[in-house]
């Protein structure tokens, strides 16, 4: 049973044994609670209300640096140099859309180690808004360009645009066998703010199992480069380091997820309990 069946049926239950005798007000506050519930379940990156997801990944000895939204021209090739040089692997969440200009990035990411993820096809505001027919379309363009552009599958691991979940994400999500990754802490570095403030934000997902959003890029159609990763990313690095810590990428699993491993393009095409 979907987890937020088991919230609903006992609250509509509820009301409606409750509204003959007692009337509205009961059913309004009934209301309220399955509101709020669900309303933590869709924000939430700890929520598996809808779907398992991935906040972080327990019995692991490294951590997962990850970067949403790119690859992007300017930012990725300066960051996988980064990583390189500091022989760190990650996760990338990429856009369909911009695969398709720089498929050549994504060949990189994938020759060098890291994972690579679905983030949407087009990173629409209205993801969450559309049905399990568009939400599975938009995913499928996401991982063709990925495999068009790699030579690898289509990969199970996705993060939620936004980090927004839903019963009808929850279901494409179980239909096409994806890992759901939401996050331990975040940048939130959308806005470019100082490293400093960036290090505080991320600090809680420097620890093994921790899971760590930054970003390489930006939604198709937003000007501006996202190039506080390039600042941010060493230092987090240099704390990994000083805690006896690595970052590695992502994979899916038979049963879950796990971080590392030797060759990370090659564990994305397992196949997976559904
Ligand atoms: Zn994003």
């Amino acid at each position: 049973m979907r987890g937020h069946l088991l919230v609903d049926v006992p609250l509509i239950a509820a009301a409606v044994s409750l509204y003959p005798t007692c009337g509205l007000a009961p059913v309004g506050w009934l209301a309220a609670a399955s509101a709020i519930i669900h309303g933590w379940a869709v924000v939430s990156p700890r929520s598996s209300l809808y779907m398992p997801v991935w906040w972080r990944v327990p019995g692991s000895r490294d951590c997962a640096l990850t970067y949403d939204d790119g690859p992007n021209p300017e930012v990725t090739p300066r960051l996988l140099d980064l990583l390189a040089g500091s022989d760190q692997r990650a996760t990338f969440f990429v856009i369909g859309s911009h695969v398709r200009r720089h498929p050549h990035l994504v060949r990189r990411m994938v020759a060098e180690g890291h994972a690579v993820g679905l983030h949407s096809d087009t990173h629409s505001r209205w993801f969450n808004c559309w049905l399990p027919g568009r939400i599975q379309r938009d995913l499928d363009a996401c991982g063709k360009a990925i495999a068009d552009a790699a030579g690898i599958p289509s990969p199970r691991l996705f993060r939620p645009p936004v980090g927004l979940k839903n019963p009808m994400v929850g279901f494409v999500c179980g239909r096409m066998g994806l890992r759901a990754i939401t996050w331990t802490a975040r940048a939130r570095d959308t806005g470019s703010p100082a490293v400093e403030v960036v290090l505080a934000r991320i600090a809680g997902a420097l620890r093994p199992g921790g899971i760590c959003v930054m970003h390489d890029g930006h939604e198709p159609g937003r000007d501006g480069v996202r190039a506080s990763c390039l600042e941010s990313t060493p230092l987090a690095i240099a704390r990994l380091t000083s805690l006896g810590l690595r970052s590695g990428p992502l994979r899916a699993t038979a049963d879950g997820v796990a971080i590392g491993g030797s060759d990370a393009s090659a564990e994305m095409v397992q196949p997976l309990a559904r």
